[in-house]
This record gives C-alpha cells, sequence and structure tokens, in this order.
C-alpha cells in the first residue's frame, strides 16, 4: 500500500539553486534596502546585508572560472557557519559545479577522505583551520587551490600559498554566466556513516529546488500559523536562529528557509547555550530548529526558566535524531506558548519528507505529515508491503528530491526498482496520516528475539530528575543474546544504579531492564543529535576485555 501526501502539490521551479536564492535576495534587499541576513550570533557585530550577496557571488564565480574551474568540477568547503559560507556554494553552483560541504572540526583524515573521494580541486576554508587543510590537502594531489578567509585577530602575514577569499569576493567584474542544467549536481554532502562508511549522495539542482519550495510552503501555511496566528505574516521583521552546522542537510536547510522567508539568521559558529537563550530574548525569537540534545538542554538546565523567555518561542522544530514522548512533554511544560513539532528526513533526500501540520497539534512522539509530493510505503520483515495503519515497519519514500544515487557506487541497492528509498528506519503510520519514526534497524537491540528500540529506553531514563543525558546500547549476554547497557550523564552527583534500576524496573516490562550501567561525563553525539553509539560499543567492549 503506497500512501500519498494530503500536503497540496508544489510545482518545483525549474532554476537551479543558486538562481533561486539569489532571486530571494534580491527580493528582499528591494523590500527594505537595509534587511540583514545574517547577524554573527556572538558578537552581533558583524553582520551581512541581503543587498551585499550576489556581487560577491559573482565575483568569486568568475575568480573561480579563472582559475580553471569547469562546471562537472567539484569544491569542497570547511568552514563554520558565517555568510561565506554561503557566497562560496553558491558562487560553485554559479559555474556550474557541486560543492561538497564538510565540518568544520573534522580532522585532517576525515576531510582528507571527503576532499579526495569528492575528487574535489579547490578547497574553502578559513585561517583558523589552516594548518589542518593543509595536513589534509598534502595527501590530495587532486586538490589545487585553497581560498582562505582571514580571520579576526589578523595575523601579521597573509599565509602563503593560498588564495585571499575576501579579495576574490570583492573583484566586481562583470559575472560570467554558465549554463547550469537543472538536472546536474549541486550538493555532495557525505552522510556522517554511523551506519557505515560515509558516502557522498549526489543531489541535483533540482532535488534541492523542490525541497526548497516544498519548505517554504510549509512555512508560509504551517508554521505560520502558529508565529503569526491572525496577524499579518511579517517574515523579514523575524530573527531565528541559525545554530545548526550548515554543512549538514538539516543545517543548510534551516539556512535556504531563513534567506528565502527574507528573515534575519543570528549565526551561530558552535552551540553556546547561554549565547542561545540571551539571543531569544533579545530578538524576542518566535522559531527555532533544533536537534534533541538542544531539547534536552531546553527542559532539564537550571539556566532556562532564569531567562524567561517562554513567552516569545513559537515553533520548536526537532528533527535530526529521535526525540521521545517524555522528553517532549518536558519541553512544553516549560514552552506552554510553542508549537512543538518534529519533522523527518535525511540528507539522500535532501530533508524532510514528512512535516508537521498546525492543525494537529504538538508532536510529541510523531514527526508529522507524509511532505508534500512524497509517496510513502512501509515495507515489513520480509520486505513486503504493509497494508495497515498503526504497523511498524521500514520507512520508503518516493518523490523529486531523492539523490541520484551515492557518488562512485553505481548500484545503489538503497533505492529500490520502484524508486522508493530504502532508509533503515522503523516506522507506521496512523489512520490520520501522521508517522511515527520509533528507530533505526541497524540500533535495535535484540533481547530473547524481542527487538528492543534504544530510544525508548533513553527517554525512560531521560526522565530521571537525576540524569543529565543517556544513551543505551545492546551488548553482548549469554542467556539473551544481547541486553541493553545504559550510559549516564549524572545530573546530580548522589545518582546512583540503584536508583536507575528501580526507576526503570517501574516504567518498562523485563525484557528492556537494563542489564549495567555507565557513568561517563559526555555522550558522544554527532551534529545532527545522533549518539554515536559505534564509539559506546567500542567502550564496552574494551571494558569487557579489561
Ligand atoms: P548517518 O550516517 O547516521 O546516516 P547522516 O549524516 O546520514 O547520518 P542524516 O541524513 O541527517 O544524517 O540522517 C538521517 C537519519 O536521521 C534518518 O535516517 C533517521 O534515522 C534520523 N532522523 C532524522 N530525523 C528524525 C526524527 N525526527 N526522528 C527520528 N529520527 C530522525
Ligand atoms: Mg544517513
Amino acid at each position: 500500500m503506497v500512501f500519498v501526501s494530503k500536503f497540496p502539490p508544489v510545482n518545483p521551479s525549474n532554476l537551479p539553486v543558486h538562481e533561486r536564492i539569489l532571486a530571494a535576495c534580491r527580493e528582499h534587499a528591494a523590500a527594505d534596502k537595509d534587511a540583514i541576513i545574517f547577524i554573527d550570533a556572538e558578537t552581533t557585530t558583524k553582520k551581512r546585508y541581503y543587498r551585499d550577496i550576489e556581487s560577491a557571488v559573482n565575483s568569486m564565480a568568475t575568480a573561480l572560472i579563472k582559475l580553471g574551474f569547469k562546471p562537472g568540477d567539484v569544491a569542497a568547503q570547511a568552514f563554520p557557519n558565517c555568510s561565506q559560507f554561503l557566497i562560496a556554494l553558491l558562487a560553485v553552483m554559479k559555474c556550474g559545479g557541486a560543492i561538497s560541504n564538510a565540518s568544520a572540526i573534522f580532522t585532517d583524515y576525515e576531510l582528507q577522505l571527503q576532499f579526495s573521494d569528492a575528487n574535489a580541486t579547490i578547497v574553502f576554508t578559513d585561517e583558523d583551520r589552516l594548518a589542518r587543510i593543509r595536513r589534509a590537502v598534502a595527501l590530495c594531489p587532486n586538490v589545487k587551490k585553497i581560498i582562505c578567509l582571514r580571520t579576526f585577530p589578523l595575523r601579521s602575514e597573509f599565509p602563503e600559498n593560498v588564495l585571499d577569499f575576501v579579495e576574490l569576493s570583492q573583484t566586481r567584474e562583470e559575472p560570467i554566466n554558465v549554463n547550469v542544467s537543472v538536472d546536474s549536481i549541486a550538493i555532495l554532502p557525505y552522510s556522517s556513516g554511523t551506519t557505515g562508511r560515509p558516502k557522498g549522495c549526489m543531489l541535483t539542482h533540482r532535488n534541492i529546488t523542490t525541497m526548497l519550495d516544498i519548505a517554504k510552503n510549509h512555512m508560509e501555511t504551517e508554521v505560520a500559523q502558529a508565529m503569526f496566528g491572525k496577524e499579518k505574516a511579517t517574515w523579514n521583521k523575524e530573527h531565528t536562529l541559525l545554530i545548526l552546522p550548515w554543512y549538514h542537510a538539516y543545517g543548510l536547510n534551516t539556512m535556504f528557509e531563513t534567506v528565502l522567508m527574507g528573515m534575519t539568521g543570528l549565526v551561530f559558529k558552535k552551540f553556546d547555550q547561554i549565547v542561545m537563550l540571551n539571543r531569544i530574548k533579545f530578538y524576542k525569537v518566535k522559531l527555532t530548529w533544533l536537534i534533541p540534545p538542544m531539547l534536552i538542554f531546553l527542559a532539564k538546565d537550571m539556566m532556562v526558566p532564569i531567562f524567561n523567555i517562554h513567552p516569545f518561542l513559537k515553533v520548536i522544530i526537532s528533527a535530526g535524531a529521535t526525540a521521545g514522548k517524555q522528553l517532549c512533554e518536558e519541553v512544553k511544560k516549560r514552552f506552554p506558548n510553542a508549537w512543538l513539532c518534529q519533522a523527518y528526513g535525511m540528507t539522500e533526500m535532501v530533508q524532510f519528507t514528512t512535516l508537521p501540520r498546525f492543525e494537529y497539534g504538538n508532536c510529541f512522539e510523531t514527526v508529522g505529515s507524509l511532505g508534500a509530493t512524497y509517496e510513502m510505503k512501509i515495507l515489513d520483515k520480509e520486505n513486503k508491503e504493509i497494508t495497515t495503519t498503526n504497523k511498524v515497519g521500514q520507512l520508503c519514500f518516493r518523490g523529486p528530491t531523492i539523490m541520484k544515487g551515492y557518488l562512485k557506487k553505481e548500484e545503489t541497492d538503497i533505492i529500490d526498482s520502484d524508486g522508493f528509498l530504502k532508509t533503515g528506519d522503523l516506522g507506521s503510520i496512523d489512520d490520520k496520516g501522521i508517522i511515527s519514526v520509533t528507530g533505526r534497524i541497524k540500533e535495535l537491540i535484540k533481547v530473547n528475539g524481542m527487538q528492543v528500540p534504544p530510544v525508548e529506553i533513553e527517554d525512560v531514563l531521560l526522565l530521571h530528575p537525576k540524569v543529565k543525558d543517556c544513551a543505551v546500547i545492546g551488548v553482548p549476554d549469554e542467556q539473551r543474546g544481547e541486553a541493553p547497557k545504559a550510559f549516564i550523564v549524572k545530573k546530580d552527583h548522589t545518582l546512583t544504579e540503584t536508583e536507575l534500576t528501580d526507576f526503570v524496573r517501574q516504567k518498562l516490562s523485563s525484557y528492556k531492564w537494563v542489564e549495567s550501567y555507565d557513568f561517563i561525563d559526555e555522550i558522544p553525539r554527532l551534529p545532527s543529535g545522533k549518539i554515536q553509539r559505534k564509539v559506546l560499543k567500542k567502550m564496552a567492549e574494551e571494558q569487557e576485555k579489561s
């Protein structure tokens, strides 16, 4: 049984991504010549205006062409969130190339893997990362040039053998126009590799602009209801937090949506809790896109009530990883005025394939409805289509944002012969068409043949007032095959294992009881909020050996 979206269809534009984004910048600049696209959240003094983006992009694109960068070529960038990230991305696209965004905190080894696999010929970065980039590039003969942004405080000399980003973006030469096909690759993001090695996802201009249209439509309909109620929507007066890293699909989308709507984005180079609370208060921020660890912070941290920000936040969107029911309820208690909702998606489909509907209220356990243009089927363990609602199986999606495939992996078995992308995630759909995601197939713990999603136990543990953060994995168990093991970050140092054992036993049936606990300082997570279970499994294995 194939479920179809009930959102009104969108007619994707035929513009390539850069033209679409630049048109939005032009439009917002015309409406208000002082419209600000980005404010540096930390300093708030550094600002970038909508009117300045296009000339910087044109200058950079011309410079790239002069450097021999051709349609079909790939450039990589390792920037933290900053306006130059957007300028580099649009300039590369304008030349007909693809941009591969890497994390600003990657090690030289991780950078090198991505730069070589993507076959990048140019790398953008800033001075703070330059030493690491040089070490990575030294092992990538494919990289011909590094374009570097100077950072403050200025060092005495401009580094050698690199090009100056600012200079190249200020040449103001006549723009060279390249004809860019909407079916060519625009972005080449790498998956984080929590379930296998990182892979390059080939996303075309059309994939991305379709997502932009779907997301914009969702903002103007569902999100607007929560933000503005019956009042006229005045998007260009709004500030929003750009707190998620843009190199990752979710963060990138929050940035694109901010630009499309003409809002001002408060750009975070890194997540800082106090700056976040402070900026929400100062700019009366109504809308935030967050990931589950940030929800944990909002639900549990003592600082949050002190800032008194609950009157402002009207929309809290969570995505990237599972936010459990109990956690969402705790957040809602502190933010009664907010529509707390979730969206679900993956890099392989640009971003969101499910989106929340305002009329269905808060999403405590659900991730919204099938987004515009998507179809979904759910497969059981034998890969047969499930034909009823409320039954859990593997979620598979079909729609215009599904990637062309993984780079250099001709046989992409993640997409089936009918064009459905098999997500590896488990979930179900109810009679109203609301979708729930219950876990990732590869993360399920198999206790006596029964499947336990770690998230279910984590959600219970997080409820404990003395628990700050937690993660659950499966460890080998002689009798039961596997058993759940929990890693706990204490909020209160008096917390004991016995307290946790009693707590879990009250709430969960016996096969889900935690076998052993380990108290640690921090849960290893990815920027998307995902727990790095591989790292924890390794820790558990090493403990076992010693
Ligand atoms: P990985 O290497 O772990 O796949 P990634 O870099 O590919 O990470 P994404 O593409 O953002 O990162 O990850 C997509 C996955 O994130 C989904 O398959 C799903 O498991 C999870 N996910 C995203 N949004 C949600 C959500 N709202 N609820 C639960 N899980 C989610
Ligand atoms: Mg993935």
